[in-house]
């Protein structure tokens, strides 16, 4: 699914240093994640809260592969000279923190989703149990 080097074009976007940026991007885009005027905010609040609120509405593997892209992005930043290095290590730790918020996140939805499944079945066996006559083993 990688684009071919010839199939990409150099980013529009100039350096801290004055100088272009050399990132490769897909034709149809002018600029890369770190030049893009329209992907500021995106930027700016993925940098200040770990991007937890732009993604909190999102599925679990979107965000995963999001973020994936993003770091790969980031590494090649820095690689570039686009990003300083200190806010390269504030995003980096960022993500650390999301992370673990995800990670939360996930094991909440598991909880959400089995805790009543097992709920009920716990219900419907101990009815199962009642209705024979036989008392449950939690009633001995
Ligand atoms: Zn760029």
């Amino acid at each position: 699914m990688a684009l071919d080097a010839s199939e990409k074009a150099q980013c529009a976007g100039i350096k801290r240093d004055g100088s272009l940026c050399s990132t490769l991007v897909k034709p149809e885009s002018l600029y890369c994640y770190w030049h893009d005027p329209d992907k500021a905010e995106t930027r700016k609040s993925v940098a200040a809260s770990g991007g937890k609120a732009s993604y909190k509405n999102r599925r679990n593997t979107e965000e995963i592969r999001d973020i994936k892209k993003e770091i790969r992005e980031l590494i090649e930043a820095v690689r570039e000279g686009d990003i300083d290095r200190a806010d390269a290590s504030v995003i980096v730790s960022a993500y650390g923190v999301l992370r673990n918020y995800l990670e939360q996140e996930r094991k909440q939805k598991e909880q959400d989703e089995f805790g009543p499944r097992l709920d009920a079945l716990e219900a419907a066996r101990k009815r199962e149990k009642e209705e024979r006559g036989v008392p449950p083993p939690w009633a001995l």
